[in-house]
């Protein structure tokens, strides 16, 4: 076993130790009559050294399966064993969440388009810049949930950049019987992480306005198998109900 000790998790304003959870709200925005808009986050550190991932959902503020399957990761799997951190991010976009649409509601802007976002721009770029900054960049690689738009709907499947060896790496782990390969476009969360170097694969399934339980329970097991075969990390690294991420 390696000596490396483990570290703190910092972001603006705060610090999670090793072998500490942090669960609060973070703001990343403020509506027009000044208050916050403040994104939900779960941090989990374990107490031994390894990988920094995040989970992220609901960027497409109506795609509720994802949000579940964070939600559980964060709150209800075992992190007793976990090694390195998990950074949960069940909702991104806030404001679409509460009007249960796609877009931020504010001029229907993608929020993922917005990716890296910057600090003196339009709303939507302030609030990538916010999750990027603090959450994303100091990961080492990611997994973001979707589902289909509405009105239709997505066998369980993974889009990943395959020319990326780690994004490749990551999406074959995952078990799904497709792969979409592409690197996605310009300002997507995955893309620009994956181009950051944080190796980051998109999970598709299902529709949007529904929890899908069967879909869940894949995604959850598929991301409890994901770690051991990346070489990432291993079954011991991250806790979970398989010992998995
Ligand atoms: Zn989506």
């Amino acid at each position: 076993m390696s000596e490396q000790q483990a570290e703190a998790f910092t972001f603006d304003g705060g610090r999670v130790d090793p072998g500490e959870t942090e669960e609060f709200r973070y703001p990343v925005s403020e509506t027009y009559l000044g208050d916050p808009v403040r994104i939900p986050v779960t941090i989990i550190n374990g107490p031994r050294p390894g990988p920094t991932a995040f989970l992220s959902a609901a960027i497409h503020g109506d795609e509720l399966n994802g949000i579940e399957v964070v939600r559980e990761v964060a709150q209800e799997w075992d992190h007793s064993e976990v090694c390195g951190t998990l950074v949960c991010l069940p909702v991104l976009n806030v404001q679409g969440f509460v009007a249960q649409e796609r877009y931020l509601p504010i001029y229907e802007r993608d929020l993922n388009r917005a990716f890296p976002g910057k600090q003196n721009s339009t709303s939507s770029n302030r609030i990538a810049y916010q999750i990027y900054h603090n959450f994303i960049e100091p990961c080492d690689f990611g997994l973001d949930f979707h589902t289909s738009t509405r009105g239709r709907t997505n066998m369980f499947h993974v889009r990943a950049d395959m020319d990326d060896e780690g994004a490749a790496r990551l999406a074959r782990a995952f078990g799904t019987n497709l792969i979409m390969a592409g690197e996605g476009s310009s300002g997507m969360l995955r893309r620009e992480a994956t181009d950051d170097g944080i190796p980051t694969i998109t999970l598709e399934m299902g529709e949007a306005h529904r929890f899908e339980r069967e879909l869940i329970d894949h995604a959850l097991d598929a991301s409890g198998a994901c770690s051991p075969n990346t070489g990432f990390t291993n079954r011991k690294r991250f806790g979970g109900r398989d010992g998995g991420l």
